[in-house]
């Protein structure tokens, strides 16, 4: 009979969590051997194999007694909660086996079935805070020296590893998650979300999110894995969450922003990727080449200086902020079209070397700014009178220049729209075209919603579709209408957008589907032929 050793990792604790595997690996051994409190959580799972269990400490006489009992012709089942490969008994098995000269095509055979281990558990009973890079460190020092651990700790907390504590606590070891905080807090925010799960997928589970000060006032024991957050990790609505990537963008509505999907792998939006440090300092010879290696090579000894606590030690290292790219819009004002010169200083200014400035067909540059201070950006805008818009599913109002300001009546409703309704968030985005006369040469008829000033009165066109081959201008849905009654007018068209469009619904949709707002109806222009839809670039 030859045996075999089946190294199992039972998942969290529940009958569900197990793999099929596992499940058939336990049914196919002759025996189980495993420390005694992991025996009676899998006991429902087995049919009568023999069992072998031990107490906590018994790890490597548990692995010794397992390769002994496989060596003899048996089947022999070694468990470990969660996965046997992390901090399980699957290392010890393999340690126990070389030690003897075993040799994996001659000796007994070994299967090891993987689990779900702790930080996957509880990370998905927490919502998704790992998600970014992450390490795991167990704070037992049983096995592995304080110094080391404390080392490790030192390295994940400044690399800004989300990081997933095991064994953190026990009835004697209590030191060492307060020396952990200690360190953590030298490179982390106070308020860096911690979750704190204990007993997960078990009857006992309890799940705390707390912060990185206040970690230490719940209970925290040998049944707990403390998960603690990254630089960009939130919390929201109960749930702990660490953005996919560094990616933040505020906009001015909202402080924080993640980009849209389609918008995430756009160049610009990724300053610090390799390729784009790169564009900032061209390597164009052998010299540079050389030059960028023995920079790299400094770098990474200045880390490696850091780590281990040699030469200047820890003093230079510092909290670096996050920076973020802030977006928004900035236009000289509502029917000015013309930048003075300070104003392009500023704007030179602001964006630096680093950011983007981008010329558009909205009314507006674009700004993308690398930066962790949004608000003095602002500041700095406003004080040179800009008027600055947020960028998005937003509502903006694009007027003409009112031949150079020559028909100005109906500026100040193209500037009171704007202060009203500009920036409003919406299901899509929005433009609201403001023309000063019957020329409507700026094309207002051809924005989603158009107002076109003409003798003293407006006329009111709906629901164009700006882009696309199938692209057609507003209908005119009134003529005349009094002046002081157009910006409520329009508000409440946009109030009725607000609430009844579907999510990302344009207003022309919006428009064709509901066939009447605020009393204007909807008349079917849909061209004769049927016009192939083509999606962007084809
Ligand atoms: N092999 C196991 C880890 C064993 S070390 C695994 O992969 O999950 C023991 C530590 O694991 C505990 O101190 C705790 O930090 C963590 N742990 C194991 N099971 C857990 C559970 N059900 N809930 C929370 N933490 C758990």
């Amino acid at each position: 009979m030859i045996g075999k050793l089946l190294v199992i990792g039972f998942g969290p604790g529940d009958a569900k969590h197990i793999t099929e595997r596992a499940k058939e690996a336990l049914q196919e051994s002759d025996i189980i051997i495993g420390y005694k409190t992991y025996v009676d959580l899998i006991k429902g799972l087995l049919s009568g194999q023999q069992i072998i269990s031990t107490g906590m400490t018994e790890e490597v006489s548990r692995a010794q007694e397992a390769v002994k009992q496989a060596e003899q012709g048996k089947k022999v089942a070694v468990i470990s909660s969660g996965d046997a490969g992390v901090y399980g008994m699957a290392g010890l098995v393999y340690e126990v086996l070389v030690e003897k000269g075993w040799k994996k095509d001659s000796g007994v055979e070994v299967e090891v079935i993987p689990g779900i281990s702790a930080i996957n558990s509880c990370a998905a009973l927490l919502g998704a805070p790992i998600m970014h890079d992450a390490c795991t460190i167990s704070l037992s020092d049983h096995l592995t020296p304080w110094e080391l651990i404390e080392k490790r700790i030192e390295a994940a907390a400044q690399a800004d590893f989300v990081i997933a504590l095991y064994n953190p606590k026990s009835g004697r070891r209590t030191r060492q998650i307060v020396e952990a905080q200690k360190i953590l807090l030298k490179y982390r925010s106070p308020e860096t979300p911690v979750g704190l799960v204990k007993s997960a997928y078990r009857d006992s589970q309890n799940i705390v999110m707390t912060n990185l000060q206040d970690m230490l006032d719940h209970e925290i024991g040998m049944l707990t894995t403390v998960i603690i957050g990254n630089s960009s990790t939130f919390f929201y609505d109960d749930l702990m969450i660490t953005p996919r990537g560094y990616q933040r963008k505020y906009t001015l509505n909202q402080a924080v922003q993640p980009l849209k999907p389609h918008q995430r792998l756009q160049k610009e939006a990724e300053p610090w990727a390799l390729e784009q440090i790169d564009d900032v300092k061209p390597i164009r010879n052998d010299d540079a080449v050389q030059a960028s290696k023995e920079t790299a090579k400094q770098l990474a000894e200045e880390a490696l200086q850091m780590i281990t606590g040699a030469g200047e030690g820890f003093s230079h290292i510092v909290k670096q902020p996050i920076q973020t790219i802030f977006e928004l819009a900035v236009s000289p004002g509502v029917a000015n079209k013309k930048f003075t010169p300070k104003q392009m200083l500023t704007l030179s200014e602001v964006v630096g070397e680093e950011g983007v400035m981008e010329y558009t067909q909205d009314h507006y540059i674009k700004l993308q700014i690398v930066t962790s201070q949004p608000d003095e950006i602002v500041q700095k805008l406003e004080e040179a009178n800009f008027i600055i818009s947020p960028i998005g599913d937003v509502l903006s109002v694009k007027a003409c220049d009112f031949c150079d300001g020559e028909k100005k009546d109906s500026i100040s409703y193209a500037e009171e729209l704007h202060e009203r309704l500009g920036g409003m968030e919406l299901p899509k985005e929005l433009k609201i075209g403001v023309n000063g006369c019957g020329m409507a040469c700026y094309g207002a008829v051809k924005e989603d919603i158009g107002l076109v000033y003409r003798k003293g009165a407006f006329d009111l066109f709906l629901g164009a579709k700006t882009a696309g081959r199938s692209a057609h201008s507003g209908q005119i849905v009134a003529e005349g209408i009094a002046p002081e009654k157009i910006v409520g007018l329009v508000e409440g068209i946009v109030q009725e957008y607000k609430e009844k469009a579907y999510p990302n619904e344009r207003f022309y949709k919006f428009f064709k589907r509901v066939k009447q707002v605020k009393g204007f109806i909807y008349q079917d222009i849909t061209p004769k032929i049927k016009i192939e839809a083509a999606v962007c670039g084809e």
